[in-house]
């Protein structure tokens, strides 16, 4: 039946499916970190539905919090209308806000995915300034409708400006550390100032606090708020796209919240909804001088998303998810990087909290002194494979697709940490056969 399942799905579904192709699973049954497929296999899920399952898949006060609106009898769909659902999420939502932001915030339900959040949050800022174009980074990624896609690095499109991301290991300027960081922010500062570049007409700037899709790079707290004052300073609004950083991830309940800048607009998704689809902009309310019906959409808010939601934010808040993932993470990073000291073809490990990327290089080809190796793609894909086999479900990222990612729930236990480390680490041995 699995194998059926799998041939049947590959012969009908797009070629554009992705996470399908590099892992042949069929799940039917899952708990915590653990799925388990149709073949009778179990899995550690360090993908976690990308980065949406911070209490891991199933987690019983999430159904308990479906459950209670399924059987009370409340509408499942109603637009946008106000609903006791909704005015509970929405409370929690903002309890959990940087408190500069939610003493004066405004939130407008989008959706269902992240990509509607970026969409509505460029259409706000441009509303609101009056201004047209959009900055965005290197190596980001802000989703696949025409704006966001726009905004995500590696595309092309008139309307968006890149500037430099201080990546740390392969550094634009090739420095890294501080002093790559402080270049990129210089860089953002004169771009700005130029009259003749058209980045005067800037509506926003927007950033990821961790870039996760484009490799899991961290963005310096230091840089974070240079970059802040510089937007400030041209009222340039802030938007931080806290789609895969939200919620504990990083170690901190928000991105934002390890540099303390308080962003004008939030993007939020993924683990908002409790592993049900939802995205929210959440906004300074002097931004709020958009039309209605600025930013329509029929499924906005949906009720079950908000339930599973709220139960997931009070959750992480209440038991301090944030600071696990914090602990966790420095532990797994630690514990990776001694690994890692051994092996030529590894040539980074990088992450924040339970944010965890290592980049696959190729250690013999020629490169330039004080030049990291080129990405190894093969090798990653090798490893993900491995992974697999041994029961660990992991993802790939950055430019290149030679950064293996794990995003792992939140809830994960230090056994099933040392389970992860124990697979990862074999895999990795492996590939250097
Ligand atoms: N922004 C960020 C930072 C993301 O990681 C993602 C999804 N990986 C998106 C936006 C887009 O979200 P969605 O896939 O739900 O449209």
């Amino acid at each position: 039946a699995h194998l059926g399942i799998l041939r049947r799905q590959a012969s009908r579904e797009s070629a554009a499916r992705t996470y399908a192709r590099s892992l042949p699973i069929v799940p039917v049954r899952a708990r915590g970190v653990t799925i388990e497929g149709a073949d009778g296999r179990r899995y550690l899920d360090c993908l976690s539905g990308a980065g949406t399952l911070a209490l891991g898949h199933n987690h019983p006060v999430v159904l308990e919090a479906v459950r209670k609106v399924l059987d009370s009898g409340a509408p499942l769909h109603v637009l946008d209308l106000a609903t006791p659902v909704k005015d509970a999420f929405t409370t929690e939502l903002f309890a959990t806000l940087p408190p500069a932001l939610a003493s004066r915030a405004r939130v407008q339900f989008c959706g269902p995915a992240g990509t509607d959040a970026v969409e509505a949050a460029l259409t706000l800022t441009r509303t609101a300034t009056g201004r047209p174009g959009v900055l965005a980074f290197t190596g980001a990624y802000h989703g696949m409708t025409a704006g966001a896609l726009a905004a995500s690095g590696g595309a092309r499109d008139g309307g968006v400006t890149r500037l430099p991301f201080p990546h740390d290991y392969r550094c634009p300027f090739g420095v890294g550390g501080e002093q790559g960081a402080e270049l990129a922010a210089r860089w953002t500062e004169s771009l700005l100032d130029d009259a003749k570049s058209g980045i005067p007409d800037a509506a926003c700037l927007l950033v990821e606090p961790v870039q996760g899709e484009g490799g899991v790079n961290p963005a310096p707290d230091a840089w974070l708020r240079r970059i802040r004052r510089i937007t400030e300073e041209r009222s340039v609004p802030l938007i931080a796209d806290e789609v895969q950083t939200g919620v504990g991830r990083t170690g901190r309940f928000w991105g934002v919240d390890h540099s303390g800048i308080v962003p004008d607009v939030m993007v939020l998704s993924k683990a908002i909804g409790g592993s049900l689809p939802l995205a929210v902009v959440v906004y300074r309310e002097d931004l709020d001088v958009w039309e209605p019906g600025a930013h329509a959409g029929t499924f906005r808010g949906n009720q079950l998303a908000m339930a599973a939601g709220a139960a997931t934010l009070a959750y992480v808040r209440e038991n301090g998810l944030a600071d696990r993932a914090a602990t966790l993470g420095a532990r797994l990073l630690g514990r990776l990087r001694e690994f890692a000291a051994g092996y030529p073809f590894i040539g980074d490990v990088r992450g924040l909290g339970l944010m965890i990327g290592v980049e696959l290089v190729d250690p013999t080809a020629d490169t330039a002194a004080g030049t990291p190796p080129p990405p190894a793609p093969g090798i990653a894909a090798a490893v993900q494979r491995a992974c697999l086999d041994r029961g660990l479900i992991v993802e790939l990222g950055g430019r290149h697709s030679a950064v293996v990612r794990l995003l792992p729930p939140l809830t994960l236990t230090d056994e099933q940490a040392d389970a992860v480390l124990d697979r990862l680490t074999d895999a990795l041995a492996g590939a250097a056969q």
